[in-house]
């Protein structure tokens, strides 16, 4: 890839040519979901009582560009991730040599594990389990070689409340919409062209594996009818993202339902097999059993701000309904079982994935990432973190999820300074991927803003597996397994975080080049 490749994109607009655009983005994306509930700090409480105010998500003007290869090669791979990561899940003892490192310095994941010890204790009555994953990268290209092949290095791997899938397939859509009603410059239509421009089927594909599980989870009981149900935050900025999921499920007549985590022993109950019953409140004379509970909540410490809210993930875990994701499924995501696959020479690979061809392309996707312990390597990372001039190539992770929580660069070494030492083992240390400059338009809060971009590209994965206890062992089974689209995110180069709903970044598709 010649280092010109980027420069003149995306192309210039009159203003006739913008304000032509963006009226055409703006009516489409209200009109196809491509939503959120405005910030409060944009919409008073007093200014909408009733919460009928939407407003457009983050959205870039232009597809961004981005390598084919490694658009294609991130698709490729995606069912390998999928089988990795189930194949970790279903590894309880080699999760917990894991675990055990951060239980004392994490409380979070050591409260999860100490849910998923209960469970484990009374027995666990479902087999099934649902991953709705999504394996984020970035391209990186070699600074010192010019003729270096673009790549893709993985930021992380989601295992729980993977969010976006809804709206990407819209985004890619609008984008084809705008080429195809000539609203970009006639001077890029050989680049920004339908060709160039895949649809992601996110929506549909994510959907199809919440669907897969819901008719692998076998007979209700008698008289009672069936339900998805989905474990959300309260309130939810994100909703219509969700929403595209819940429709596209209830076209194929499978019922949903969005429970507010904070009210699950509210309104829902165990029965005497453990399954799980929910009894809407605007409805309460039917009772559905929950087939498949789908966690948009649960993943941030916020969410649990009382006792009970333990009592809830417990009482959920407990059921007989399929879960995505199930408790380890969700601690397989920790951005220390990450750290551990990527430790060079290790065994780890091999151990979940077996041919040497799978394991290649999975480690080849690999960034550097270090432990902050009294291990070798760890030592030489702490050397690394609290030097000034060594940390500004490095991102220093905590196990949390949903954006916000990393430290970055220059910040690293006063942070750690701040934190007993006892307590580095928690982090881990990433080397910061560095993408290639581009430039892009995004549309936020009404505001265009422009300038140089970081793109971040999701590969969406849907997998089912069994998981059985037989005479002695355990007999796994993999029952779906498939790439189920992609999300690409853009945020402005000044911003280390990318998080569309932590309210740093927008959504994209791409335009491959
Ligand atoms: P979270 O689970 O909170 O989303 P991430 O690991 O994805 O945590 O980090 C959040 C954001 O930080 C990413 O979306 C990306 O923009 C940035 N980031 C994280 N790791 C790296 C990295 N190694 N190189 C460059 N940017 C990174
Ligand atoms: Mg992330
Ligand atoms: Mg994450």
């Amino acid at each position: 890839m010649p280092s010109t490749f980027y420069e003149d994109y995306p192309p210039e607009l009159t203003k006739e040519e913008e304000e032509y655009l963006l009226s055409n983005l703006k009516d489409w994306c209200i009109a196809h979901g491509i939503a959120v509930r405005p910030p409060p700090s944009f919409v008073s409480k007093e200014q909408d009582p009733s919460g009928v105010l939407a407003t457009t998500a983050p959205v870039t003007l232009f597809p961004s560009l981005f390598p084919r290869s490694c658009f294609e090669e991130a698709h490729a791979i995606q069912t390998t991730y999928n089988e990795l990561y189930a194949a970790i899940a279903r590894d309880e003892e080699w999760l917990y040599g894991i675990v055990k490192e951060l239980v004392g310095v994490d409380d979070f994941t050591a409260k999860l594990w100490e849910v998923h010890e209960a469970v484990k204790k009374e027995g666990y009555v479902q087999a099934l389990t649902l991953g709705l994953f999504r394996s984020d990268y970035m391209v990186h290209l070699d600074p010192s070689d010019p003729n270096a092949s673009p790549e893709i290095k993985q930021v992380e791997f989601n295992t729980i409340a993977s969010s976006f899938g809804g709206l990407s397939g819209e985004v890619s859509q609008l984008h084809n919409v705008l080429s195809k009603i000539r609203a970009y410059p006639q001077s890029a239509k050989r680049t920004i062209a339908k060709a160039n421009m895949p649809v992601s089927e996110s929506a549909s594909e994510l959907a199809a594996g919440l669907a897969a599980a819901h008719h692998a989870y076998g007979e209700p009981e008698i008289s009672r009818e069936t339900c998805v149900l989905f474990i959300v935050q309260d309130p939810e900025r994100n909703v219509f993202d969700q929403r595209h999921l819940e429709w596209n499920l209830q076209k194929q007549d499978i019922r949903t339902f969005r429970l507010p985590f904070h009210r699950t022993l509210l309104d829902t109950r165990l029965d005497f097999k453990h399954k799980l019953v929910y009894t809407p409140p605007h409805a309460p004379s039917t009772a559905y059993e929950v087939t498949t509970i789908y966690f948009r909540a649960g993943y941030s410490p916020d969410d649990y701000p009382r006792g009970e809210d333990w009592d809830a993930r417990l009482h959920l875990e407990r059921s007989n309904a399929i879960k995505c994701p199930s408790l380890l499924t969700h601690l397989a995501g920790c951005k220390k079982v990450q750290q551990v696959l990527a430790t060079p020479n290790s065994p780890h690979l091999e151990r979940f994935l077996g041919t040497k061809e799978k394991v290649d392309r999975v480690r080849a996707t690999f960034a550097p990432i270090y432990p902050l312990d009294a291990s070798e390597a760890g030592l030489e990372a702490k050397k690394l973190a609290t030097n000034p001039e060594t940390a500004q190539r490095y991102v220093l992770k905590p196990q949390r999820e949903g954006g916000g929580n990393n430290i970055y660069r220059m910040a690293i070494p006063k942070f750690l300074k701040s934190e007993p030492e006892k307590n580095w083992p928690a982090y881990i240390l990433m080397e910061m991927i560095e993408p290639p400059a581009q430039k892009n338009a995004i549309f936020r809060n009404g505001e265009v803003q422009r300038g140089g971009v970081i793109c971040e590209l999701g590969i969406y994965g849907a997998c089912l597996w069994r998981n059985e206890l037989k005479g002695g062992g355990t007999k796994s089974e993999v029952l779906k397994n498939t790439q189920a689209g992609y999300l690409l995110r853009t945020k402005g180069d000044q911003s280390e975080e990318g998080g569309v709903a932590a309210g740093f970044g927008a959504i994209d598709s791409v335009c491959l080049a």
